[in-house]
């Protein structure tokens, strides 16, 4: 598992488009995504790593869907529910 500290980080797992990652929020229910969900995006992740230095969030990825969900005590996020590894999960 890595934890996302860059944009750059960021762009190269979005741009390999294999995986999850897990938004650790302080605010909310963690949630794990897949890398292609539309909730993963560059402006969010600003917010949370850059401008607000993880405070109140943190991205971290793994192949392993169950390790995030485990790790972090997560969630599916719903529009991601149509990935097959989530939906097993989900059910
Ligand atoms: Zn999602």
């Amino acid at each position: 598992m890595i934890k996302i500290t860059s944009l750059d980080t960021y762009q190269d797992l979005k741009k390999a488009g294999e995986g999850f990652i897990c938004i650790k929020d302080n605010t909310r229910i963690n949630k794990v995504h897949s890398v292609s969900c539309r909730w993963i995006n560059i402006r969010n992740l600003k917010k949370k790593i850059i401008e607000n230095s993880c405070k109140q969030g943190e991205y971290f990825y793994s192949l392993d869907y169950q390790k995030l969900h485990l790790t972090f005590n997560a969630i599916a996020c719903r529009n991601c529910s149509k990935v097959k590894e989530i939906k097993e999960w989900c059910t």
